[in-house]
């Protein structure tokens, strides 16, 4: 299926590596043009040359902090006027709800709910002056269906869900659309991580926890980023102009929900 956006511009934040990564992929793929973000420069000079090498496509590289105002800013100043825009920064760490002061909230705030606010409130307006838009916010499972260790995620995320449902709904009619992708366990770095959070925690190792939580996954398996970017590019193209405000789950059939 052709999508129809190639010539188009987006800016993929936290790319370099996981599920941005996977996202930019296949936008590339589509013949879109790329800004790519992510902290740590040499991930993202090694990502942005691989894929300007298998697509062809004009890639722009920011590192910076996209949690950050000087960051944001950064990016912005690069980025220019893009037609895309997909949301997403590293998660918050685990723990117990017992654990989180103020500064913990804050800092999850900032980073799951509010950058990504800030980021449609400095592109949107654009997109809106020229009739045609897409925006994809990565998120969380946890959305649909807490997740106890996560709890800085559950809020954080919720919040942004909130603010997408009522906002998506005031720019659709400009060609806008906004919404929001819902990770279950993907095979990446973070999964990695929470992975060898349980190893420490229950004594058992890399492998046992992965093959437990690969039990909980009816498709019996963690999901790709390719599978994750060929769903972000979906809701980035042409046929995608009547969904709005929706949040697809990408779980594998883990939520156990009819809903
Ligand atoms: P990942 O494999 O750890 O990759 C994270 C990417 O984001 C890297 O390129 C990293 O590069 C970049 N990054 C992290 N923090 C950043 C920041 N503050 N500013 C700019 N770039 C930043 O993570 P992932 O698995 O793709 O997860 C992506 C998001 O989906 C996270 O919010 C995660 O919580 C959520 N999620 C993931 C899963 C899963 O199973 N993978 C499930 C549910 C939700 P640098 O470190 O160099 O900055």
């Amino acid at each position: 299926m052709d999508l129809g956006i190639s010539g188009k511009r987006a800016l993929v934040c936290a790319s370099s590596k996981g599920l941005g990564r996977g996202c930019a992929e296949a936008l590339a793929a589509e013949g879109v043009h790329l800004v790519m973000n992510a902290r740590g420069s040499d991930a993202l000079e090694k990502a942005a040359a691989d894929i300007r090498a298998a697509h062809g496509v004009d890639v722009v590289t920011v590192a910076a902090d996209i949690t950050t105002e000087d960051g944001r800013a950064k990016v912005l100043a690069a980025s220019g006027a893009v037609d895309i825009l997909v949301n997403n920064a590293g998660g918050p760490p685990p723990g117990m709800w017992t654990d989180w002061n103020r500064d913990d909230f804050i800092a999850a705030l900032d980073a799951n709910m509010l950058t990504p606010i800030a980021l449609i409130k400095a592109l949107v307006p654009g997109m809106m002056e020229r009739g045609w838009g897409r925006v994809v916010n990565i998120t969380s499972q946890s959305v649909k269906s807490p997740i106890p260790v996560l709890g800085l995620s559950n809020s954080a995320r919720a919040g942004l869900t909130g603010y997408v449902a009522g906002t998506s709904r005031q720019v659709a009619g400009k060609g806008v659309v906004i919404n929001n992708l819902l990770p279950g366990i993907h095979d990446t770095d973070r999964a990695t991580s929470l992975d060898g959070g349980v190893a420490k925690a229950e004594g058992i190792s890399m492998d046992a926890a992965r093959t437990k939580r690969q039990a909980t996954i009816p498709a019996g398996r963690y999901g790709t980023a390719q599978e994750f970017g060929a769903a972000c590019a979906f809701l980035c193209s042409q046929h995608a102009g009547f969904i709005v405000g929706q949040n697809l789950l990408l779980d594998g059939g883990a939520v156990n929900a009819t809903l």
